[in-house]
């Protein structure tokens, strides 16, 4: 007998869609009296926030960093001063590295999203963190071949119960991008 024709099949396909339906207005419904009863707070200013983590006036205050910048350390230029040419940080005290990206300057918002993060449990603000991370080192990871994480101490890895780093990476790989380009789609 053809599925589509079985009434028994149509029977448990409605129900199935009702209870969907069921589920996600109770999931709606959840986490609307969880945002009333505990509303998530904007981690520099601690005023309620609507969304990721920071709210319109702190995410103003944060220094996302764009060209042009030091090729080597990525520390952004006041002006462009034409491809290839160096910071004199770089010049004058050459690091170990190749070349280094950051997102956002590591100022007093920037360091306490970056505390909360690492050190207060607040793993919700990982997703828009591995997005800028992604943004920030596309360039870089273009170009290579494999990513190692620099694994935590034991004993600091317990502490904090996850691995922020790899929380990051996380993210960063999938986003859609990154998942688009290396499945050979774009
Ligand atoms: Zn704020």
């Amino acid at each position: 007998m053809d599925a589509e024709a079985s009434p028994s099949r149509s029977i448990s396909t409605h129900l199935r869609g009702a209870l969907s339906a069921c589920r996600g207005a109770w999931v709606h419904a959840a986490r609307l009296a969880l945002d009333i009863a505990l509303p998530t707070l904007c981690v520099a200013c601690r005023e309620p926030v609507d969304g990721e983590g920071v709210c319109a006036e702190c995410w103003a205050r944060l220094s996302f960093i764009a060209p042009p910048f030091c090729p080597k350390l990525g520390i952004p230029f006041v002006y462009d001063p034409g491809p290839g040419l160096l910071s004199m940080e770089a010049i004058s005290d050459p690091p170990a590295y190749q070349r280094a990206r950051a997102a956002v300057r590591y100022d007093d918002v920037a360091r306490t999203l970056v505390h909360a993060l690492k050190y207060q449990d607040r793993t919700d603000l990982a997703p828009a963190m591995g997005r800028w991370m992604a943004r920030a080192g596309r360039e870089l990871l273009e170009e290579a071949d494999a990513l190692v994480p620099v694994p935590l101490h034991w004993r600091r890895s317990w502490s904090r119960r996850y691995f922020t780093l790899i929380m990051l990476v996380n993210f960063y790989f999938y986003t859609p991008r990154y998942t688009l380009r290396h499945s050979g789609k774009s």
